[in-house]
């Protein structure tokens, strides 16, 4: 099995779905650097509150931040899923400094389909579940199809800061794909599948030998 996994795409191609669905099968650790922060914030931390702004703008928080706050995390696991990072080159040579990576699976989108996906994207306050409201009846009620808890949207799923974070993830995102192709470690997967078939493609890559 390859253990050490970094799950690679856009803002809304299921990353995070993809991530708690890989340790149900897998045990594996989940490591959103995402989630991280929103519990960062949700603390009312320092980190949080610095992290906040860039955040809500659909920027990226700073590098040094970032690779401080997950380092610890990355190093003490034997094996890990991460969601959301890295997000830049240096991440990328930050995390090559800390640990090895078995693979890297890419999960495709274009922007039209991230805009589509992050206007209707739900989140359940009691569970965690993420839905949307296209394609789940429940999700339009605002209630959770698997608990009956609160969904909400995130603060940064609005219209002009999608459109934000797109264009900040083709710029210092995407330039990961070659990075990783070239390192002979990278699995490209099309998102735009549904999420079941992504699900098992990307296990066909973790389960390989
Ligand atoms: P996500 O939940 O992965 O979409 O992340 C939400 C927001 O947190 C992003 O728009 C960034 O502002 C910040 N963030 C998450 N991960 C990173 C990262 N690896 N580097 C910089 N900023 C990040």
């Amino acid at each position: 099995m390859r253990g050490r996994i970094i799950l690679l795409g856009p803002p809304g191609a299921g990353k995070g779905t993809q991530a708690k669905w890989l340790v149900e099968k897998t045990g594996l650790l989940h490591l959103s650097t995402g989630d991280l922060l929103r519990d960062e914030v949700a603390r009312g931390t320092e980190l949080g509150r610095n992290a906040k702004a860039f955040m809500d703008r659909g920027d990226l928080v700073p590098d040094n931040v970032i690779v401080e706050m997950i380092q610890g995390r990355i190093a003490d696991a034997k094996g890990f899923i991460l969601d959301g990072f890295p997000r830049t080159v240096a991440q990328a040579e930050a995390l090559a400094r800390i640990t090895s990576v078995d693979a890297v699976v890419y999960i495709s989108l274009d922007r039209e389909q991230v805009i589509n996906r992050l206007t209707s994207r739900r989140v359940c306050r009691s569970c965690g579940r993420i839905t949307n409201t296209l394609s789940d009846d429940s999700a339009r009620g605002g209630t959770c199809r698997d608990c009956g808890g609160e969904l909400y949207q995130r603060d940064d799923d609005r219209r002009e800061v999608i459109e934000n974070r797109f264009d900040v993830y083709a710029d210092s995102t995407a330039p990961l794909i070659s990075h990783y192709n070239e390192a002979g470690i990278l699995h490209e997967v099309d998102g735009t599948r549904a999420p079941e078939a992504v699900l098992a493609e990307i296990l066909a890559v973790v389960e390989a030998e």
